[in-house]
């Protein structure tokens, strides 16, 4: 078996240990002699998973009682609907376009009322977080949304805007348990898993219980409504259960790191290591403002499209995979979530050192 350093931004790395546990429990998952992949989403060793799931997120991110955990499916995108049908009830929202994911959530909600985008930084190729200390929030807006870390773009909210009173939204996807949060500064916190959590299939609703109401939307359908689920403990109909069981060993494995603050630190000293190369590279050259970047994704370029390419194909050759830019933005992107060891990006400068030399 060979292992390589996986830099893809999603469906991602995952802790070696989960999956490691998760292979050991393939044929009979303690003893109920089948694989929960098999298992009926009602019966006893399920519940005890996504139960104890719940839990453990709700240990790590000091979620209050009065916020609900919901696990879904439809992915990420599916949201982008999901919230203005339960949400816009005055049928206004506001939108901070820092990138393609926010951009494509405010295009969606546009068919579901008014949007007004009050920031953006597309005049730069998004390759920044606009100032939002003072904000033209609208005076009927149901909901201020952002996507806090951006994927593509490497950017990542240092400072939640002033929503001036209106609730927050935020995806979450790509930085999701990656740092402490405050849950109480947003009324909904949501996330594909494939980031930085778990398998693709689920997503992950945080949601504060006022926002979830019967009085969503004319003709918005029972499965996308947030209290359908929440009312059943996200088992309305079958959950995603193996995607869900897989997050729960995501949750026992980052508590046993030592929870979201040594997740952190960890990070941060991971993103510095390659920051602190691309900052005196001569050949390589960040594309993110300093004061903006992202922990979990780091977009760099040369400069020199066939060079990009050389330097992907001979790092995949190495070991180094998935490095390639969004097609959006081409140049290279270094994914480097909570599962990839310091060693991985100890490798990636290596090899970055190596190919600056060879190809100066
Ligand atoms: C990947 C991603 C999405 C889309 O996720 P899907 O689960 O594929 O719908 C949305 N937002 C962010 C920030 C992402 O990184």
């Amino acid at each position: 078996m060979s292992r390589v350093y996986n830099f893809s931004a999603g469906p991602a790395v995952l802790p070696e240990e989960v999956l490691r546990e998760a292979a050991d429990e393939m044929m009979d998952y303690r003893g109920t002699g089948m694989s929960v992949m098999e298992m009926s989403h009602r019966s006893k060793p399920f519940e005890q998973i996504i139960t104890e799931a719940e839990q453990d997120l709700r240990d790590l991110m000091g979620i209050p009682d009065n916020y609900k955990v919901l696990f879904l499916q439809g992915g990420a995108s599916q949201q982008f609907a999901m919230i203005p049908m339960n949400l816009m009830k005055n049928r206004v929202a506001d939108y901070i376009v820092t990138g393609q994911w926010a951009k494509k959530a405010a295009k969606e909600a546009e068919k579901y009322g008014k949007v007004n985008r009050i920031a953006s930084s597309e005049d730069k190729t998004f390759s920044y977080i606009p100032d939002c200390s003072d904000l033209p929030v609208s005076e009927d807006a149901d909901y201020v949304y952002i996507c806090e870390n951006n994927t593509i773009y490497g950017t990542k909210f240092k400072k939640l805007p002033d929503t001036k009173g209106k609730t927050l939204v935020a995806d979450v996807s790509s930085c999701f348990l990656s740092e402490p949060v405050d849950v109480e500064k947003y009324g909904v916190i949501y996330g594909g898993v494939q980031k930085n959590i778990g398998p693709a299939g689920v997503v992950i609703v945080i949601i504060r219980e006022d926002l979830i109401t019967e009085d969503v939307l004319p003709g918005t359908p029972t499965m996308l409504t947030y209290k359908t689920h929440a009312d059943a403990k996200s088992l309305y109909n079958t959950p995603p259960a193996y995607g869900i069981y897989i997050c729960g060993k995501v949750f026992k494995w980052l508590k046993a790191q030592g929870g979201l603050a040594v997740m952190k630190e960890r990070n941060e000293k991971k993103a510095k290591l390659l920051y602190d190369f691309l900052d005196q590279s001569s050949l390589f050259k960040g594309t993110v403002v300093p004061e903006d970047r992202s922990l979990m994704n780091v977009p760099f370029v040369t400069g020199d499209a066939d060079l990009d390419a050389k330097f992907v194909k001979e790092a995949a050759e190495a070991g180094l995979v998935n490095l390639k830019g969004h097609r959006s933005v081409g140049g290279m992107r270094a994914s480097i979530y909570n599962a990839m060891p310091y060693e991985g990006v100890e490798a990636l400068v290596a090899f970055m050192k190596k190919f600056e030399e060879e190809n100066r």
